[in-house]
């Protein structure tokens, strides 16, 4: 099947500039969440690439990633995990640190979310430097899970994040240079 061209989803999204610090510009999908048009076809585009890989755990990170992760797993008749910042799952957990640009900050996903030999999509709302998205990868590894897919809705193709998933199938609805 021919992937879905979200090209035109681009006009929903809005950038915010110096958010949340100076410098930054913010990459807003709540505009694109709120169009009904342009959610169903976010979902769609998901699905579609992700139908056949026979998931069976679709992995949202907090916070956005709760926001689709759901609708994509309904959609792919698969589970929902939700990897969360630390202490807020209350069984026994794995956790994961990785570094930012200052300091550092850690993920954790329950030690029975993830059964060995699952396989598993990780999806978030945007690609940076990946660092996220890499400990939650290993998170995933560390349970014997099986990641099939990494899934976002926004590529910010210029800072290369891509790069630290040679292994992995990327996947991205939208690419900004
Ligand atoms: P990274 O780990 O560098 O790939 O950063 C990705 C995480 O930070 C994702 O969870 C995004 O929600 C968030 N993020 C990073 N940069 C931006 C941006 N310019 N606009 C919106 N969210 C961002």
């Amino acid at each position: 099947a021919t992937p879905i061209n979200c090209e035109p989803l681009k006009s929903l999204v809005r950038t915010v500039p110096d958010f949340p610090k100076p410098g930054i510009l913010f990459y807003d999908i709540t505009t694109l969440l709120k169009d009904k048009a342009g959610f169903a076809q976010m979902i769609d585009a998901f699905a579609a690439y992700y139908i056949d890989k026979d998931v069976d755990l679709v992995l949202g990170i907090e916070a956005r990633g709760f926001i689709f992760g759901p609708a994509l797993a309904y959609r792919l008749n698969a589970g929902f995990v939700p990897v969360r910042k630390p202490r807020k799952l209350p069984a026994a957990t794995a956790k994961v640190t990785y570094d930012l640009e200052y300091g550092s900050d850690s993920l954790e996903i329950h030690l029975d979310a993830v059964q060995p030999g699952q396989k598993v999509v990780i999806v978030d709302d945007l690609l940076a430097t990946g660092g996220t998205m890499e400990a939650t990868t290993q998170l995933v590894r560390q349970l014997g899970g099986i990641v099939v897919g990494l899934g976002f809705a926004v590529e910010l193709d210029f800072l290369k994040g891509r790069a630290k998933f040679p292994d992995y199938d990327v996947y991205s609805l939208l690419h900004y240079n």
